[in-house]
């Protein structure tokens, strides 16, 4: 299995907040290994993987769960959802190509948290380097 996180860390997340079931480690699994942020129905391919028999509605309830708890998050592209781990960072998401980027946001956070109170998401509108022609104006 490639780029196979230790399983022992997904198991005290997991542990963390819920039961340490085979689903939740695989799903959890899944999100770590990849190194983007993923459909609904990626997610249920990858897991898949794992778990042939497992239901797409399995994969999203577990999701949402995860996404109740903080074990990952859920970012709202153009063309749909997508699903990521890791904390404390926002997302720039590509109109052109749906792209969606993890941002560092720490040095911005205390200027927008001081001017809209605690901030529990930050999603900014960018073209993403493919999509940046290099005449277009910067
Ligand atoms: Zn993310
Ligand atoms: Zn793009």
């Amino acid at each position: 299995m490639p780029g196979r996180t230790n399983d022992e860390a997904l198991r005290d997340a997991l542990s963390a907040t819920g039961r340490v079931t085979q689903q939740r480690l695989s799903c959890l699994r899944a999100l770590e290994d990849a190194d983007r942020h993923l459909t609904g129905n990626e997610l249920v391919d990858a897991v898949r993987a794992e778990l042939p028999h497992i239901r797409p509605s399995t994969v999203y309830r577990t999701m949402a769960r995860f996404v109740e708890t903080g074990l990952a998050h859920r970012v709202d592209g153009f063309r749909g959802s997508r699903y990521g781990v890791g904390h404390g960072h926002g997302h720039a998401v590509c109109p052109r190509c749906d792209r969606i980027d993890d941002l560092d946001i720490r040095e911005v956070m205390p200027l927008l948290e001081r001017a809209s109170g605690p901030v529990l998401g930050v999603t900014v509108v960018a073209l993403c380097g493919d999509c940046r022609r290099p005449t277009d104006p910067r």
